[in-house]
């Protein structure tokens, strides 16, 4: 094992890191095998969701992409976090979207977390977070539990997210910079959501990046 911290050797002996995209094992140094590392993306897509909040993501959801965010979420695969994350700050560093003051998440409620065990937004803001040196901080707290976003259509998907989300450490909002991260963008409501519940917090700015964008 080459020079890496004790925490991760440990991390990495129970959960090999791989690669998101092909799910082979792969050292824990690299963000992909050397196949799907070839091929990643190098122009990130760009989007606005409602309200005027520009979002970034390194991939549209398709292909190998979907496949990596779907494994992520619903197969337990919470060691893609440090790969996906790399992924996110590239696209953030190519697209020039830097000068945050926090990363943040969008929050699960409390018992969606419990059953799943992990919030991947949570794992993936704090990977960002640690890659671009700035602190991550829970801001948002989802405290209603609603439907799940992704089963609804249209215009339910948008009435589903409305006021289930609240700051929190809002002492810590006033005029800061936000990056928020989810895992997915998919109508832009839970973003949008988050993003107004921040900006009503008194935060001056606020911006989005997921893995993958679905258009
Ligand atoms: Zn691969």
């Amino acid at each position: 094992m080459k020079n890496i911290g004790f925490k991760r050797a440990v991390k990495t002996a129970f959960f090999p890191a791989r690669c998101p995209y092909c799910d082979i094992v792969i050292d824990p140094e690299r963000y992909a095998c050397a196949d799907c590392g070839a091929g990643l993306p190098e122009i990130p897509v760009i989007s606005y969701i409602e309200g005027g909040f520009r979002c970034v993501s390194p991939f549209l959801y398709t292909d190998c992409y979907a496949e990596a965010v779907k494994r992520f979420k619903f197969s337990g695969r919470a060691q893609y976090s440090e790969q996906l994350a790399f992924a996110v700050v590239t696209a953030l560093n190519c697209s020039g979207d830097l000068g945050f003051d926090y990363v943040t998440c969008v929050p699960m409620h409390r018992d969606q977390k419990i059953e799943r065990g992990y919030n991947q937004s949570e794992l993936l803001a704090k990977d960002c977070a640690a890659l671009l040196g700035l602190p991550y901080l829970d801001l948002l707290e989802k405290f209603k539990r609603n439907k799940i976003q992704h089963e609804l259509k249209g215009k339910e998907r948008r009435a589903n997210v409305k006021g289930v989300y609240r700051t929190v450490n809002t002492d810590k909002l006033k005029g800061r910079r936000v990056l928020l991260i989810d895992d997915i963008i998919t109508t832009g409501n839970t973003m949008r959501e988050c993003a107004v519940t921040l900006k009503k917090g008194g935060c001056a700015e606020i911006k989005c990046a997921a893995i993958c964008y679905v258009n």
